[in-house]
């Protein structure tokens, strides 16, 4: 081992090897629920350097065991980014690769290291007049690497897509330790297998990347969000269709929030006065974005909720004065997941469904779960616009929430994910599998479907160097 790290500290320098001190910013995952141990933390300056410590471990691999861990902001809630507890795990931080390499104004598009914040990204677009329109709460520490390697979905899915349909291009080092310059700003090129679309959503068990050529879009003139109240689930996709139709693809977030959900953030973070959450089931957060003008804007939201309590699906409705307000309104619904972090342990889920059958599943899924565990508290909300739920439960209030998720976190698990089997959804929406779901996968993904995963990764890293554990096992 010790060959190996002296290798390490040639290639990036001493001073970007950690193998001593508090590793644990890097060794335990973002929920505090894996704490790893790594054999050190490298922090490569560029590609040549990943490609260089790649080839380096693979070269002591069939002596010491090692693999490699990618991680970027560390914030993935799949267990995916931080090494397993064996010591034989290099963690290979990509945070010092955080340059913009350029902006292509012509052909909209931006090439960026893989370290680079997303926040940062979202600025620097801004300040070329454009936007770049992935966004989610933890952008102010998240990477592009890491929101590609995950495939990050986020609160402008319903316009934008994922980050995967943000991209065009990508460099990957390889587990061979080659370096793949695909960073093409193409937005067609039918040359063969898509190999960008491989290893995004890959969660750092195909290889490496580096950097990215991401789109980027017009500024829009204008931003509104509205917050409304709707008297049941089936309501939020009614209004959900009617916004398609009426706001086009002006409609640029659509989140649904359930009232126990909100009644946590009225609770632990009552300073944030959630609006008229008292009064209905679920409210839901819309956001437009306008090319025109504010008014323009104004104008058609009126219109849409005029239209959605006429039809009886809204019941109340504000509407953001402000950008502030705005703001306010969002940080209430990303709020969400503290606020039931402070109310005690509990069993996330983030699922996704078919919009149209997202009503009969809730109503099924929550009738189900109360009649078998009862005391059972539902924390339900997400991108309702994407059919993507973050499907919570939460322990009984009396009751030790420990002892609830030992003796229940399987069983709630199984009923929650047979029931979007049931209702054709997935059992990993936007987070990914990590080591989390990665023994889930086999009961819930096809055969076929797992025979292919375990060809590709055959393929591309035969002796599983590059996140081992993770996804999908060989
Ligand atoms: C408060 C909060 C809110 C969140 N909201 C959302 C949300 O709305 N939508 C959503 O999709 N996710 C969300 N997440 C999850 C998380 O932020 C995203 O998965 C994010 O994309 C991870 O980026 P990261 O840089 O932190 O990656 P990390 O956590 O460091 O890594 C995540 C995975 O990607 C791999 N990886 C990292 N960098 C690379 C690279 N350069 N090359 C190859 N593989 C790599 C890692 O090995 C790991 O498997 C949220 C997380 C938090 C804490």
């Amino acid at each position: 081992m010790n060959t190996l790290l002296d290798t390490l500290r040639h290639i990036v320098g001493a001073a970007h090897v950690f193998t001593d001190g508090d590793l644990s910013a890097f060794t335990r995952d973002w929920r505090k629920r894996a704490h790893g141990k790594a054999l050190a933390v490298v922090r490569p300056a560029n590609a040549e350097e990943v490609a260089a410590i790649v080839k380096a471990c693979a070269g002591h691999q069939p002596a010491t065991g090692v693999s490699i861990v990618a991680q970027g902001g560390n914030t993935g809630l799949a267990v995916g980014s931080v090494p397993d507890g064996s010591g034989t795990q290099i963690v290979l931080s990509l945070t010092r690769m955080n340059a913009v390499r350029a902006i292509d104004n012509a052909n909209l598009t931006m090439t960026v290291e893989a370290g680079c914040i997303l926040q940062n990204l979202q600025e620097t677009a801004e300040e070329a007049g454009f936007l770049f329109p992935l966004s989610l709460a933890a952008e102010g520490s998240c990477t592009i690497g890491g929101n590609l390697g995950t495939n990050a979905g986020g609160t402008q899915v319903v316009r934008y897509g994922n980050t995967r349909d943000l991209c065009l291009g990508l460099e990957v080092v390889t587990a061979q330790g080659e370096i793949w310059h695909g960073l093409s700003g193409l937005r067609k090129d039918n040359t063969g297998y898509d190999l960008r679309n491989l290893f995004i959503g890959s969660e750092g068990t195909l290889g490496i990347i580096t950097a990215a050529t991401m789109k980027l879009y017009p500024l829009p003139a204008a931003q509104l969000t509205a917050w409304a109240t709707v008297p049941s689930m089936e309501a939020a996709v009614t209004l959900l269709g009617l916004a398609h139709r009426h706001l086009g693809a002006g409609l640029t977030g659509f989140e649904v929030m359930g009232q126990f959900a909100l009644s946590l953030v009225d609770r632990h973070f009552a300073q944030l006065r959630v609006p008229l959450f008292q009064s209905a089931p679920y409210c839901v957060l819309l956001e437009i974005s306008d090319h025109e003008s504010e008014a323009h804007a104004r104008g058609l939201f009126e219109r849409l909720l005029e239209l959605a309590m006429e039809d009886g699906c809204v019941s109340d409705a504000v509407v953001a004065e402000s950008l502030n307000q705005a703001r306010q309104l969002w940080h209430i619904r990303e709020s969400i997941p503290l606020a039931q972090a402070e109310e005690g342990l509990n069993i996330k889920h983030d699922i996704s469904i078919p919009v149209s059958r997202i009503p009969d599943f809730v109503a099924e899924t929550d009738a189900l779960l109360q009649h078998q565990i009862p005391g059972v508290r539902l924390v339900n909300f997400g991108h309702l616009g994407d059919g993507n739920l973050h499907y919570n439960v939460q322990a009984p209030e009396e009751g030790d929430a420990a002892t609830f998720l030992r003796e229940q976190e399987d069983r709630v698990n199984a009923l929650v994910f047979d029931a979007v089997t049931r209702f054709h959804g997935s059992i990993s929406a936007e987070h990914g599998v990590g080591s989390l779901k990665i023994d889930k996968l086999p009961h819930y993904k096809s055969p076929v479907a797992l025979g292919m995963m375990r060809a590709i990764k055959q393929a591309l890293d035969p002796h599983n160097l590059m996140n081992p554990g993770r996804v999908v096992r060989p």
